[in-house]
């Protein structure tokens, strides 16, 4: 498989450290907030990444954290910590609104399909580790302490900036000198950040109270589970400056050794050409726009386009999008209905599909090619009802694998939000009535008990029976 490695900015032959074991990490969510689509649109790739790898039967354990404290609202090492501030907004307690905040996670990526990752460390189950790794960094001399902070020197570190040139320009630099007197060098990040005595989320560290800082959570969450040297680290393209950089720089400081061999980034989904983000205001919940939509819709809206180049969320592309949705559910409704014939030409086709798949794939994860390739099948399966029902049930088979492993499920519908009890009731109030015509009154009257054993009471009327929920 080919990866483009931003690292060295161009397409890569993917060869893991040992064998088939592939040792994968990915930048979470900061639990404040609901995910929205964009958040989503990355996840969806990490988790196709992850299903295609295993399909090839390679080992993968995949971390992804979820940042519950030291995500600061700016980029400068000052403002407040994104998840205390919108807790004092609620008038609750930290810690109640991660956790309901992780369970709405949760709940989100399971509506899209977004599998779980192996693990989910949280920030702040990992502080002992977290001050470890700074007093490991102000040891080596990397890092220097100033009233309880703590702070990286940029300038011990040669390399640092390697994977992102513009971490070190003087516009984005500029935007950091005046905030924070403390730092030796306009570059330097903050790795432990002193709290007054009123901060909420604070642990006591050799150098008193404080937080850690939010790129050293994902080094030490990523190196304690996945070790020195990981094989892939995913993320947003807004972390290539700084964030990824600052991660690459504490690591390997520490270890001495490479930290990622392969960096993947995953493009902004926008909005009238503009970044999806929390703070802009232009963001669309996962959960909103699952009340309008099938998730599988929207997961197939997210993976229709390369990883790598940016989408444009509209409701006419999800118009078009349910185009493709409605193929290719309906070319399994037809092979189910199918009754075949004694034709075998599709047994050339179902190779030929998996190995476009696989090609495209293979390709620096090209979804819109493997997906190509499904359509293409399915054309030439709707053409070929007349091939053994073996076969179509092979051509079947292939078709859900293949979205299967892009995150789609075909075979349930999503019915969420529209099923209708008066409909079903009405239903079940018309099958006992059917039971009671053809004399079967044994079943119709369980379907009579049954309803009442979940308080729906059915009264017979001389026009029809009428149901009624208990009060
Ligand atoms: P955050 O919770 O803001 O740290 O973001 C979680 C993940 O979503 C990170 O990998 C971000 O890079 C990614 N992300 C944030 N906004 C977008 C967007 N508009 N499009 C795609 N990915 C995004
Ligand atoms: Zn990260």
């Amino acid at each position: 498989m080919r990866l483009y490695n931003s690292l060295t900015r161009k397409k890569e032959e993917f060869i893991p450290i040992e064998n088939k074991k592939v040792r994968f990490y990915s930048c979470g969510q900061t639990v404040y907030e609901d995910a929205h689509i964009g958040n989503a649109r990355t996840y969806s790739y990490w988790d196709v990444l992850v299903r295609y790898l295993r399909w090839r039967n390679y080992d993968v354990f995949w971390v992804q954290n979820f940042t519950d404290v030291g995500h600061l609202t700016d980029d400068a090492d000052s403002g407040e910590d994104k998840i205390i501030l919108t807790a004092r907004a609620k008038e609750i307690q930290p810690m109640v609104l991660v956790e309901s905040q992780i369970r709405r996670f949760y709940e989100d990526m399971d509506a899209l399909n977004i599998q779980r990752s192996d693990i989910y460390p949280r920030a702040t189950g990992e502080i002992p580790e977290m001050i470890e790794f700074v007093k490991d960094l102000l040891e080596k001399g990397y890092a220097y302490e100033v009233n309880g902070s703590i702070y990286y020197d940029v300038t011990k570190f040669p390399n640092y900036g390697e994977l992102s040139p513009s971490t070190y320009s003087d516009e984005s630099v500029g935007a950091r000198i005046a905030v924070n007197p403390e730092k030796r060098n306009p570059q330097d990040f903050a790795l432990w950040i002193r709290a007054p005595p009123e901060h909420l989320m604070k642990w006591p560290s050799p150098w008193g109270f404080g937080y850690p800082g939010w790129h050293l959570e994902c080094s030490v969450m990523s190196q304690k589970y996945l070790g020195a040297t990981l094989d892939i680290h995913g993320g947003g393209i807004d972390h290539l400056y700084l964030h990824h950089p600052n991660e690459i720089a504490q690591s390997e400081a520490r270890t001495g050794e490479k930290f990622v061999n392969y960096w993947l980034h995953a493009a902004f989904l926008t909005v009238e050409g503009e970044r999806m983000g929390k703070s802009k205001g232009n963001f669309i919940l996962v959960r909103e726009l699952l009340q309008e939509y099938d998730p599988m819709l929207v997961r197939l809206f997210l993976v229709n386009s390369h990883y790598r180049k940016g989408v444009d969320f509209n409701r006419e592309a999800l118009d078009q999008i349910q185009i493709l949705l409605d193929r290719l559910r309906t070319s399994i409704a037809t092979i189910d209905q199918a009754s075949g014939g004694n034709k075998s030409n599709l047994r050339d086709d179902i190779l030929q599909v998996e190995k476009d798949f696989i090609e495209a794939m293979e390709d620096d994860l090209n979804t819109v090619g493997a997906i190509q390739s499904i359509m293409q099948f399915i054309k030439k399966v709707n053409t070929s009802l007349d091939n053994e029902k073996a076969l179509l049930e092979e051509a079947k088979s292939i078709i859900i694998t293949l979205t299967g492993i892009l995150g789609i499920k075909l075979e349930e519908q999503e019915q969420r939000g529209k099923i209708s009890i008066p409909e079903l009731l009405d239903l079940l109030v018309d099958l006992r009535g059917r039971l009671r015509e053809a004399k079967q009154f044994e079943l119709s009257d369980q379907v009579r008990a049954k309803l009442l054993d979940i308080g729906v009471q059915l009264e017979d009327k001389p026009d029809g029976t009428i149901w009624k929920i208990k009060s």
